[in-house]
């Protein structure tokens, strides 16, 4: 079974207390996700790791607290997370390759990852039966990409020790309507088993 991990928005400001957009405790998630990530390189399992990537005055900010805006550090990935061979597929349709990549940064700028005018192509090239799937925010991002990906009808998988939610009813919701959906959850100790 051919599987791919998505490591949704792990980004300092959603991740760190200091960051514009922080979950509570999302730091605590931040080793797991390191070794998720790395799990994958080690089996050839490559990584979508999806990324916000703001402008400055981008719409979202209408709504919410200015964050991930590009070049800053509250964009970034903590380090830890990083894979060595990795590619940015960014949000303008076009030829990308991936080569031997394990981890494809994919740049969007709205909460779902199936925004990315490349990220459909990028699906069929990988022909996945399954998606593993965390980060953050529960009830936004994670929860959008986890829904989205159960419409291709392939198995989808949350991994519940490596999420965080901004709220902890909305995200434990989230879960629920998942399972309801067909959706899997999964600990992150029995993805590495
Ligand atoms: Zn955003």
């Amino acid at each position: 079974m051919k599987t791919v991990f998505f490591d949704i928005d792990t980004q300092i400001d959603f991740l760190f207390p200091a960051g514009a957009l922080y979950a509570p405790g999302a730091e605590k998630i931040a080793l797991v996700v390191s070794k998720l990530n790395h799990y994958a390189a080690k089996n050839r399992i490559p990584v979508i790791s999806t990324m916000d990537a703001h402008s400055e005055n981008d719409p979202e900010f209408r709504d919410w607290p200015h964050h991930c805006v590009v070049e800053t550090m509250g964009q970034q990935k903590p380090a830890s997370t990083l894979l060595e061979k990795r590619v940015i597929v960014n949000n303008k349709l076009g030829a990308f390759s991936i080569a031997d990549a394990h981890q494809i940064l994919l740049e969007k700028q709205t909460f779902s990852c199936f925004s990315n005018l490349n990220f459909a192509n990028l699906l069929d090239h990988l022909k996945a039966d399954r998606y593993v799937v965390y980060g953050v925010v529960t009830e936004v991002c994670v929860k959008f990409a986890a829904f989205g990906l159960l419409e291709t009808g392939k198995r989808v998988e949350i991994v519940t020790d490596a999420i965080r939610a901004l709220n902890d009813e909305t995200g434990a919701t989230t879960l629920a309507d998942f399972t309801a959906a067909g959706g899997h959850l999964t600990q992150a100790g029995m993805i590495y088993a």
